[in-house]
């Protein structure tokens, strides 16, 4: 999930098994990702009013699929080719390098162009309490394969371009078979990594600023003895309301990691994931044990 404003977010994780969702489709774009890491928009085709058989834009085999979705009649086909050309341009190249792996031909990406449709979205996929909370504090969310994004909240392309690639992170997770075996942490931590990297690719004084302001935030809270460590124990995020973002804690956790032990030790603990326990896993490829790692990383300082 990519929090809205910045502060507050939860993992939904995958609820997709339980989530049957059919939105009124005007218009798809096709995607392809071609091997060598290219990802093309092979057609973009009109089901409903104003729309048509637009253009073919590229050719080839395909060996991925993205389908991107105008999940209402607001949804402007321009709209879906500047998502294209986002995710083809700068998330194939991010999840690529970090997860070793591209989202599956499963995935499907749903657009909204009006609270009203983010808001179907979103009952059929969280409890009604949350319907509410969700709906104003997201800026999209993924289930299993499909993601949703709420795209009457983004009037900038660079932070549009994280949460493209902060979903898609958990999307791939998921079809990786690893998303429900990761702690919160390590998943919104990947998400986040991979988001700010988009974000910085398309506008890195934008990114620089937020992630600051993050910084701060943590500082402030450490000051005044209210940061936590990144281990915590599920819950509802929402709910918590911790004087700091969470999330952006995470991604510290996972940025240390790669940084101090490279990122190819995120790939090989995804694949060994798939069929070892993630404390396992991570004690297989990190030298430091996930437990010892969370109680003691808190985003200011190294882990003791
Ligand atoms: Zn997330």
């Amino acid at each position: 999930m990519t929090i809205w404003k910045r502060k507050l977010g939860l993992f939904v994780g995958l609820l997709s098994a339980l989530v049957i969702f059919v939105p009124s489709i005007t218009t798809f774009a096709k995607w392809q990702v071609l091997p060598g890491h290219r990802v093309q928009v092979i057609s973009l085709i009109g089901t409903t009013k104003g729309a048509s058989n637009l253009s073919i834009v590229g050719s080839g085999s395909a060996s991925r699929t993205v389908i991107i979705v105008g999940g209402d009649t607001g949804v402007k086909k321009s709209q879906i080719h500047s998502i294209a050309t986002l995710i083809k341009s700068v998330s194939s190249h991010i999840l690529e390098r970090s997860l070793g792996k591209l989202p599956t031909n499963q995935t499907e990406i749903f657009l909204y162009s009006q609270q009203s449709g983010y808001a179907g979205a979103v009952k059929k996929a969280f409890p009604s309490k949350e319907v509410s909370t969700v709906v104003r504090q997201t800026g999209g969310f993924t289930l299993g394969s499909k993601v949703y994004v709420p795209l009457y909240k983004y009037h900038d392309s660079a932070f549009l371009a994280n949460t493209l690639t902060h979903e898609l992170t958990h999307a791939t997770l998921n079809e990786i078979g690893v998303g429900s075996k990761l702690p919160t942490w390590m998943n919104e931590g990947l998400a986040w990594y991979n988001g700010t990297a988009a974000e910085m690719t398309v506008d890195k004084r934008t990114a620089l600023q937020m992630t600051r302001q993050l910084d701060t935030q943590l500082q402030q809270a450490q000051k005044l003895g209210e940061l936590q460590s990144i281990h915590r124990d599920g819950g509802n995020v929402l709910e918590k309301n911790p004087p700091y973002n969470i999330e952006f804690q995470d991604y510290l956790g996972v940025k240390y990691l790669i940084n101090t032990y490279g990122e190819d030790k995120v790939t090989r603990l995804l694949s060994v994931l798939k069929r070892d326990s993630f404390s396992k896993s991570f004690k297989s490829v990190f030298p430091i044990s996930a437990t010892q790692f969370t109680t003691s990383f808190t985003g200011t300082g190294r882990p003791s």
